[in-house]
C-alpha cells in the first residue's frame, strides 16, 4: 500500500483563497481591511526569508501589511515601545514577533506585551491558557494547519488515538489541546517518553514536531494511519546540495500510512495560511463582527 500524499501547498492555496475572499466582503460590507503588523528583531537570513514570504501573502491576501525591522543590538524597552504602538494602532489587527529573538530579549515579556486580541501566533499567556481551558482563542498557525491537513483525511477526528512527538508551547502542547478540542485521545510524547515506536504504533494520528530529521521510522506507523510531519531540517548531502528533511523517514512511512504529509510541501506551506486566517478572525473580533466563514 501507497500512502495518499497531504497537498499542503494546494490546501494551503485553497485556504489563502478562501481568505482573500472574506478579506474583500469585510472592505466592501463593512469598510474594514484586516492588517498584519510582523516585528524582525535583527538579520538571521531565514527569519527574514519568513518575513517576505508573510509579507508577499498577506498583501496577496488583500490585507495591510506591515514590516517593522529593528537591529539585533536594540534595547528591549524598544521592543516594548514599538509593540505598545501596534497594540494602540487602529489599523492593525496582528502583531507577529518574529522568534527566535537574539539572546539579549526575553522573549516571554516580549510575548506578553502584545495585546492577546492582536496575537495572532496565539503565544501569549492568556491566549495559551484559554486554549488549555477549552475557550476560545487565537491559536498556534503550525499546530492549526496540522487540525485543517488532518480533517482533510478524516471528516471527525472524534475517538481517534493520537500521538504528538514533542511538547514546545510553538508546535506540541497547543496541537495536544487541539487535538482534545476536537475528542481525540491523545498521547503527549517527549524526549524522557519510553518506548516511543511502541507508542506511536497504537496512532491512528501521527504528529512529529521534533526537528530530527527521519526519527520517526517506517516501522513504528499502524498500517493506515495519518502521518503529519512537522519537522524541517536543513541538511547538506556529500555534493553540497541541501535539502529540507522532516521528523518522519518518508521513504519508509510512505508504504505503511494511508496518508501523510511531504517535506516540503506539507505543514510548512500551511503556517503563513493560517496566520492570515487569525488575522481575518482578530481583525473580525476586535470590531464586533461575527467569526468570518474560514
Ligand atoms: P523545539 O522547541 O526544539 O521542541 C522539540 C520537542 O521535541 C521538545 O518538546 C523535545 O522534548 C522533543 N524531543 C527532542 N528530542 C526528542 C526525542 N528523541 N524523542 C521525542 N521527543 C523529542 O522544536 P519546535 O519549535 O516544536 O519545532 C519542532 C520541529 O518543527 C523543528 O524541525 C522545526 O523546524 C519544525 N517547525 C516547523 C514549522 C512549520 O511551519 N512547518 C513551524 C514550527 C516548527 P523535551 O520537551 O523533553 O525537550
Amino acid at each position: 500500500m501507497t500512502a495518499r500524499i497531504i497537498d499542503g501547498k494546494l490546501i494551503a492555496a485553497e485556504l489563502r483563497a478562501r481568505v482573500a475572499e472574506e478579506v474583500a466582503r469585510l472592505q466592501c460590507e463593512n469598510g474594514l481591511t484586516p492588517g498584519l503588523a510582523v516585528v524582525l528583531v535583527g538579520s538571521d537570513p531565514a527569519s527574514q526569508v519568513y518575513v517576505r514570504n508573510k509579507h508577499k501573502q498577506t498583501q496577496a491576501a488583500g490585507m495591510a501589511s506591515f514590516e517593522h525591522v529593528l537591529p539585533a543590538y536594540v534595547a528591549q524597552a524598544e521592543v516594548l515601545a514599538l509593540i505598545e504602538k501596534l497594540n494602540r494602532d487602529a489599523s492593525v489587527h496582528g502583531i507577529l514577533v518574529q522568534l527566535p529573538l537574539p539572546k539579549t530579549l526575553h522573549t516571554e515579556t516580549v510575548i506578553s506585551a502584545i495585546d492577546p486580541a492582536k496575537d495572532v501566533d496565539g503565544l501569549h499567556p492568556n491566549n495559551a491558557g484559554r486554549l488549555a481551558g477549552g475557550l476560545a482563542a487565537l491559536s498556534p498557525c503550525t499546530p492549526l494547519g496540522c487540525i485543517i491537513l488532518s480533517k482533510r483525511v478524516h471528516a471527525s477526528l472524534e475517538g481517534m488515538n493520537a500521538i504528538v512527538i514533542g511538547r514546545s508551547n510553538l508546535v506540541g502542547r497547543p496541537l495536544v489541546q487541539l487535538l482534545l478540542n476536537e475528542n481525540a485521545t491523545v498521547t503527549s510524547a517527549h524526549s524522557r517518553s519510553r518506548d516511543l515506536g511502541e507508542l506511536c504504533a497504537r496512532a491512528d494520528l501521527v504528529y512529529a514536531a521534533v526537528g530530527k530529521p527521519e526519527m520517526v521510522r517506517g516501522d513504528w506507523i499502524k498500517p493506515g494511519a495519518t502521518v503529519i510531519d512537522v519537522g524541517i531540517t536543513r541538511l547538506t548531502g556529500p555534493d553540497g546540495k541541501t535539502r529540507l528533511v522532516g521528523d518522519v523517514a518518508f521513504a519508509e512511512a510512505v508504504d505503511v500510512a494511508g496518508a501523510i504529509t511531504p517535506v516540503p510541501g506539507g505543514v510548512g506551506q500551511m503556517t503563513v495560511a493560517c496566520l492570515l486566517v487569525n488575522t481575518l478572525r482578530a481583525a473580525c473580533a476586535i470590531h464586533g463582527l461575527p467569526k468570518p466563514a474560514v
